[in-house]
């Protein structure tokens, strides 16, 4: 590996980067190409951050700050004009080729075998012919999704979708207005772009907005600066706060605290935001109170009964190898899950995956034969 290409690179000296790979920097060498991934954000880069054998450099996706109170965020945070672009919910990818080899890496910065097929499959290849330094910074939604399943999009298996450009080496991002011409030129979908607006003229917009997409099942948006001058911003929707909760609910011991109490709080944030009615208010409590209790109740009956917690998943693949591969995938990350034979398809195999939610099902357990929480 040529570190100390790749130390100039990202600005720092070759002994610092060494230093790193021992702490923060965790080594790949699975699936090719091999390559170093920061674990965690350190002298200034991103966590994600990957740096292949050639030398080459994929910075981690930025991290997105999120607005609480919409109004005075928006007014403290932006000036000029704001972007509305639709915040897809599903996994984060950065699709890249190396060496003439297209790959899609996860947030954290690992090849994932399945995402890697299916941007195969949905991007023309000319793209990174013509361009082999171009990243493509895109959310992965769909059914078929399984880090995130979501049945609130048109497709019935998975499907991406665009939201920042970038180039290998290079830390920023080509724009929201690059992004959105790139995808058109290009034949692939983007998050929509809602609209534009002035700073101070954006909060009533992008709040009817996000309560359309709210009622669409939709996550809610990301604000962004067509200049690139201010980090993005993220504003969601209660519906999409509530079914988070029910997730985490369902498999309440296998989330970390924060985040049931962060998606509590933006609730309270937003209903005084939106000066709601009683009635509003009593319907929104409703709603985040039902979220909470019936997926867990249904959770502990079905330990009572003597299933076990799980959470099924289906992928469709084109090769039994990338079946095979994302298997190890999901184990290297910790995931147990067990995978189905096969199912064969006029155009590949269905596979239906079991996910073992090992921590809510023992805690479950045990608390059902009366040990103390
Ligand atoms: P973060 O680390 O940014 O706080 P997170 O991992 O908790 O985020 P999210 O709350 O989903 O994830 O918010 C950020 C993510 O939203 C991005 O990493 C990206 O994957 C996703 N996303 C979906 N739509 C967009 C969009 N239009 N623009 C930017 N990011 C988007
Ligand atoms: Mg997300």
């Amino acid at each position: 590996m040529n570190l100390g290409r790749a130390a100039e690179r990202l600005g720092i000296t070759e002994e610092r980067l060494q230093g790193l790979q021992e702490t923060l920097i965790k080594r790949s060498s699975w699936p090719e190409p091999r390559l170093l991934r920061f674990e965690k954000t350190a002298s200034g880069i991103e966590a994600g951050t990957v740096i292949f054998e050639n030398g080459e450099i994929v910075y981690g996706y930025q991290k997105i700050r999120r607005a609480l109170m919409l109004g005075p965020a928006i007014k403290r945070h932006f000036s000029g004009i704001v972007a509305v672009e639709e915040k897809m919910n599903g996994h984060n990818v950065r699709v890249t080729s190396v060496d003439g080899s297209i790959i899609a890496l996860t947030r954290g910065g690992f090849i994932c075998p399945y995402s890697t097929e299916v941007a195969k499959r949905l991007l023309p290849e000319a793209i990174f012919e013509e361009q082999p330094d171009l990243v493509l910074c895109g959310e992965m939604v769909g059914p078929e999704n399984p880090y995130v399943p979501k049945d609130i999009y048109p497709t019935d298996t998975i499907d991406f979708y665009l939201f920042d450009l970038s180039r290998k080496n290079c830390k920023s991002t080509l724009g929201v207005h690059r992004t959105h011409e790139f995808a058109r030129e290009h034949g692939i979908k983007a998050a929509a772009l809602l609209g534009e607006f002035r700073a101070e003229n954006a909060y009533e917009p992008v709040t009817r907005m996000v309560r359309r997409l709210g009622r669409q099942g939709r996550e809610g948006v990301v604000m962004k600066d067509p200049e690139n001058r201010r980090p993005p911003m993220k504003y969601t929707s209660s519906e999409s706060n509530c079914n988070d909760l029910r997730v985490a609910f369902r498999y309440y011991n296998d989330y970390a605290l924060d985040f049931f109490l962060s998606r509590a709080v933006r609730e309270g944030f937003q209903s005084l935001e939106w000066r709601e009615s009683e009635e509003e208010r009593r319907a929104r409590a409703k709603r985040l109170g039902e979220s909470i209790l019936l997926p867990m109740v249904e959770t502990i009956q079905k330990k009572q009964s003597g299933e076990n917690i799980v959470q099924r998943v289906q992928i469709r693949v084109k090769s039994l190898q990338t079946a095979r591969e994302f298997e190890y995938h999901l184990r290297r990350s910790g995931m147990k899950a067990i995978f189905d034979q096969p199912e064969p398809e006029d155009d590949g195999y269905l596979v239906r995956i079991t996910r073992l939610i090992m921590s809510t099902n023992d805690k479950t357990q045990a608390l059902l034969e009366g040990e103390m929480w």
